[in-house]
Protein backbone atom coordinates (compact mmCIF):
# COMPACT_ATOMS: atom_id res chain seq x y z
CA UNK A 1 0.00 0.00 0.00
CA UNK A 2 1.22 3.82 -0.68
CA UNK A 3 2.31 4.83 2.20
CA UNK A 4 -0.27 8.30 1.82
CA UNK A 5 -2.89 5.90 1.78
CA UNK A 6 -1.60 4.17 4.61
CA UNK A 7 -1.72 7.70 6.88
CA UNK A 8 -5.02 8.47 5.42
CA UNK A 9 -6.35 4.41 6.20
CA UNK A 10 -4.74 5.70 9.83
CA UNK A 11 -6.81 9.00 9.96
CA UNK A 12 -10.20 6.75 8.69
CA UNK A 13 -9.85 4.48 11.68
CA UNK A 14 -9.09 7.76 14.14
CA UNK A 15 -12.52 9.03 12.62
CA UNK A 16 -14.49 6.24 12.92
CA UNK A 17 -13.45 5.84 16.56
CA UNK A 18 -14.23 9.85 17.03
CA UNK A 19 -17.75 8.81 15.38
CA UNK A 20 -18.37 5.72 17.84
CA UNK A 21 -17.54 7.63 20.85
CA UNK A 22 -19.77 10.67 19.53
CA UNK A 23 -22.16 8.16 19.40
CA UNK A 24 -21.59 6.75 22.66
CA UNK A 25 -22.24 10.48 24.25
CA UNK A 26 -25.85 10.28 23.37
CA UNK A 27 -26.37 7.46 25.02
CA UNK A 28 -26.04 9.16 28.47
CA UNK A 29 -28.58 11.69 28.15
CA UNK A 30 -31.03 9.50 26.83
CA UNK A 31 -30.61 7.19 29.58
CA UNK A 32 -31.78 9.76 31.81
CA UNK A 33 -34.66 10.68 29.92
CA UNK A 34 -35.90 7.38 30.26
CA UNK A 35 -35.49 6.62 34.05
CA UNK A 36 -36.67 10.17 34.98
CA UNK A 37 -39.71 9.86 32.68
CA UNK A 38 -40.14 7.05 34.48
CA UNK A 39 -39.73 8.65 37.61
CA UNK A 40 -42.26 10.93 36.63
CA UNK A 41 -44.79 8.26 35.81
CA UNK A 42 -44.69 6.86 39.01
CA UNK A 43 -44.52 10.19 40.88
CA UNK A 44 -47.93 11.20 39.00
CA UNK A 45 -49.34 7.55 39.90
CA UNK A 46 -48.69 8.10 43.27
CA UNK A 47 -50.66 11.96 43.08
CA UNK A 48 -53.52 10.36 41.51
CA UNK A 49 -53.65 7.54 44.20
CA UNK A 50 -53.20 10.82 47.08
CA UNK A 51 -56.52 12.34 44.68
CA UNK A 52 -58.73 9.64 44.97
CA UNK A 53 -57.74 9.17 49.09
CA UNK A 54 -59.11 12.79 49.67
CA UNK A 55 -62.57 12.55 47.58
CA UNK A 56 -62.93 9.40 49.27
CA UNK A 57 -62.42 10.89 52.30
CA UNK A 58 -64.48 14.16 51.82
CA UNK A 59 -67.42 11.83 50.40
CA UNK A 60 -66.95 9.87 53.87
CA UNK A 61 -67.50 12.77 56.22
CA UNK A 62 -70.41 13.92 54.22
CA UNK A 63 -72.40 10.57 54.29
CA UNK A 64 -71.19 10.63 57.55
CA UNK A 65 -73.27 13.93 58.50
CA UNK A 66 -76.08 13.04 56.62
CA UNK A 67 -76.37 9.79 58.87
CA UNK A 68 -75.91 11.70 61.72
CA UNK A 69 -78.50 14.03 60.73
CA UNK A 70 -81.15 11.42 59.25
CA UNK A 71 -80.55 9.53 62.52
CA UNK A 72 -81.57 12.86 65.06
CA UNK A 73 -84.80 13.47 62.51
CA UNK A 74 -85.49 9.86 62.76
CA UNK A 75 -85.04 9.31 66.41
CA UNK A 76 -87.96 12.72 66.10
CA UNK A 77 -90.09 10.42 63.85
CA UNK A 78 -90.31 7.49 65.96
CA UNK A 79 -90.92 9.85 69.05
CA UNK A 80 -93.54 11.64 67.22
CA UNK A 81 -95.73 8.09 66.68
CA UNK A 82 -96.63 8.05 70.23
CA UNK A 83 -98.50 11.18 69.54
CA UNK A 84 -99.95 10.65 66.50
CA UNK A 85 -104.03 10.12 66.13
CA UNK A 86 -104.92 9.02 63.00
CA UNK A 87 -104.44 6.28 61.14
CA UNK A 88 -103.76 8.24 57.89
CA UNK A 89 -101.05 10.45 59.43
CA UNK A 90 -99.71 7.02 61.66
CA UNK A 91 -99.36 5.60 58.44
CA UNK A 92 -97.34 8.61 56.55
CA UNK A 93 -94.97 9.09 59.25
CA UNK A 94 -94.29 4.97 59.34
CA UNK A 95 -93.82 5.69 55.51
CA UNK A 96 -91.03 8.16 56.45
CA UNK A 97 -89.57 6.01 58.93
CA UNK A 98 -89.04 3.26 56.88
CA UNK A 99 -87.82 5.43 54.23
CA UNK A 100 -85.24 7.11 56.96
CA UNK A 101 -83.88 3.56 57.80
CA UNK A 102 -83.47 2.50 54.19
CA UNK A 103 -81.24 5.94 53.28
CA UNK A 104 -79.73 5.67 56.32
CA UNK A 105 -78.89 1.79 56.11
CA UNK A 106 -77.47 2.55 52.34
CA UNK A 107 -75.39 5.31 53.67
CA UNK A 108 -74.23 2.71 56.68
CA UNK A 109 -73.38 0.61 53.29
CA UNK A 110 -71.43 3.66 51.52
CA UNK A 111 -69.18 4.20 54.83
CA UNK A 112 -68.31 0.81 55.11
CA UNK A 113 -67.27 0.83 51.51
CA UNK A 114 -65.64 4.17 51.53
CA UNK A 115 -63.39 2.88 54.92
CA UNK A 116 -62.61 -0.63 52.68
CA UNK A 117 -61.49 1.60 49.78
CA UNK A 118 -59.51 3.91 51.77
CA UNK A 119 -57.72 0.80 53.93
CA UNK A 120 -56.68 -0.35 50.36
CA UNK A 121 -55.62 2.71 48.96
CA UNK A 122 -53.49 3.40 52.05
CA UNK A 123 -51.76 -0.17 51.35
CA UNK A 124 -51.35 1.32 47.44
CA UNK A 125 -49.77 4.56 48.38
CA UNK A 126 -47.23 2.73 50.66
CA UNK A 127 -46.41 0.72 47.75
CA UNK A 128 -46.09 3.29 45.15
CA UNK A 129 -43.82 5.86 47.15
CA UNK A 130 -41.46 2.88 47.60
CA UNK A 131 -41.22 2.44 44.19
CA UNK A 132 -40.76 6.26 43.91
CA UNK A 133 -37.71 5.70 46.20
CA UNK A 134 -36.70 2.92 44.26
CA UNK A 135 -36.51 4.59 40.85
CA UNK A 136 -35.24 7.70 42.82
CA UNK A 137 -32.43 5.93 44.05
CA UNK A 138 -31.71 4.21 40.49
CA UNK A 139 -32.08 7.60 38.93
CA UNK A 140 -29.03 8.81 41.43
CA UNK A 141 -27.17 5.28 40.96
CA UNK A 142 -27.14 5.30 37.05
CA UNK A 143 -26.47 9.53 36.75
CA UNK A 144 -23.00 8.71 39.04
CA UNK A 145 -22.50 6.27 36.52
CA UNK A 146 -23.25 7.60 33.20
CA UNK A 147 -20.82 10.78 34.69
CA UNK A 148 -18.40 8.71 35.09
CA UNK A 149 -18.34 6.98 31.33
CA UNK A 150 -18.91 10.54 30.10
CA UNK A 151 -15.67 11.63 31.57
CA UNK A 152 -13.89 8.67 29.81
CA UNK A 153 -15.22 9.19 27.13
CA UNK A 154 -14.83 12.55 26.90
CA UNK A 155 -10.80 11.59 27.95
CA UNK A 156 -10.68 9.07 25.07
CA UNK A 157 -12.38 11.58 22.51
CA UNK A 158 -9.29 14.17 23.19
CA UNK A 159 -6.62 12.01 23.08
CA UNK A 160 -7.70 10.87 19.99
CA UNK A 161 -8.36 14.27 19.02
CA UNK A 162 -4.50 14.85 19.58
CA UNK A 163 -3.50 11.75 17.95
CA UNK A 164 -5.58 12.62 14.61
CA UNK A 165 -4.36 16.26 14.16
CA UNK A 166 -1.01 14.65 14.44
CA UNK A 167 -2.20 11.84 11.36
CA UNK A 168 -3.60 14.44 9.57
CA UNK A 169 -0.73 16.33 9.34
CA UNK A 170 1.25 13.87 7.33
CA UNK A 171 -1.72 13.38 4.81
CA UNK A 172 -1.59 16.08 1.39
CA UNK A 173 -3.95 18.49 1.61
CA UNK A 174 -5.90 17.44 -1.56
CA UNK A 175 -5.98 14.17 -0.78
CA UNK A 176 -7.32 15.07 2.52
CA UNK A 177 -10.23 17.41 1.05
CA UNK A 178 -11.14 14.66 -1.14
CA UNK A 179 -11.34 12.33 2.18
CA UNK A 180 -13.36 14.82 4.25
CA UNK A 181 -15.76 14.96 0.82
CA UNK A 182 -16.29 11.37 0.46
CA UNK A 183 -16.54 10.46 4.49
CA UNK A 184 -19.11 12.43 4.87
CA UNK A 185 -20.71 11.26 1.62
CA UNK A 186 -19.77 7.15 2.20
CA UNK A 187 -20.64 7.30 6.45
CA UNK A 188 -16.66 7.39 7.18
CA UNK A 189 -15.46 4.17 5.20
CA UNK A 190 -13.18 5.93 2.37
CA UNK A 191 -9.96 3.81 1.50
CA UNK A 192 -11.53 0.13 1.25
CA UNK A 193 -9.80 -2.71 0.24
CA UNK A 194 -10.11 -4.69 -3.32
CA UNK A 195 -10.34 -8.34 -2.56
CA UNK A 196 -11.03 -10.93 -5.80
CA UNK A 197 -12.17 -7.86 -7.85
CA UNK A 198 -14.36 -6.51 -5.75
CA UNK A 199 -14.43 -3.36 -3.89
CA UNK A 200 -14.89 -3.29 -0.61
CA UNK A 201 -16.88 -0.81 -0.07
CA UNK A 202 -19.97 -1.05 -2.42
CA UNK A 203 -19.16 -4.78 -3.55
CA UNK A 204 -19.00 -3.78 -7.02
CA UNK A 205 -16.42 -5.43 -9.45
CA UNK A 206 -13.88 -3.60 -10.56
CA UNK A 207 -12.57 -3.83 -14.24
CA UNK A 208 -9.76 -6.30 -14.42
CA UNK A 209 -7.30 -3.65 -16.20
CA UNK A 210 -8.04 -1.54 -13.31
CA UNK A 211 -6.93 -4.38 -10.55
CA UNK A 212 -3.91 -4.74 -12.47
CA UNK A 213 -3.08 -1.41 -12.70
CA UNK A 214 -3.57 -1.27 -8.44
CA UNK A 215 -1.02 -4.02 -8.05
CA UNK A 216 1.78 -2.04 -9.43
CA UNK A 217 0.36 0.44 -6.90
CA UNK A 218 2.26 3.64 -8.33
CA UNK A 219 0.07 5.95 -7.69
CA UNK A 220 -3.71 5.96 -5.62
CA UNK A 221 -6.75 4.94 -7.67
CA UNK A 222 -10.61 5.17 -6.79
CA UNK A 223 -13.19 2.67 -7.51
CA UNK A 224 -15.41 3.84 -10.73
CA UNK A 225 -18.86 3.12 -8.84
CA UNK A 226 -18.07 4.67 -5.18
CA UNK A 227 -15.01 6.74 -5.89
CA UNK A 228 -13.41 5.54 -2.27
CA UNK A 229 -9.62 5.02 -2.17
CA UNK A 230 -8.68 1.28 -3.41
CA UNK A 231 -5.77 -0.40 -2.05
CA UNK A 232 -5.13 -4.71 -2.73
CA UNK A 233 -5.37 -6.79 -0.22
CA UNK A 234 -4.19 -10.39 -1.38
CA UNK A 235 -4.62 -13.68 0.37
CA UNK A 236 -1.08 -14.55 1.49
CA UNK A 237 -1.33 -18.33 -0.52
CA UNK A 238 -1.44 -16.04 -3.59
CA UNK A 239 1.48 -13.61 -2.90
ZN1 LIG B 1 -16.63 0.94 -4.77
Amino acid sequence: MRPELENLLQLQEIDMEILAIKKRFLYAPERLKTLKDANETKKGELQELKDRLSSLQERKFEVEDELEIETERLKKSQKKLSSIKTEREYNALLKEIDEIKKANKGREDEILEAEEEIEAILKDIEEKKKEVQEVEAQVKHEKSELDKKTKDLSSQLEALTEKRAEVEATVQPTLLSKYIFLRDKRSGIVVVSVKEGVCGGCNMNIPPQLFNELLRDDKIYTCPTCQRFLYALIEKDNA
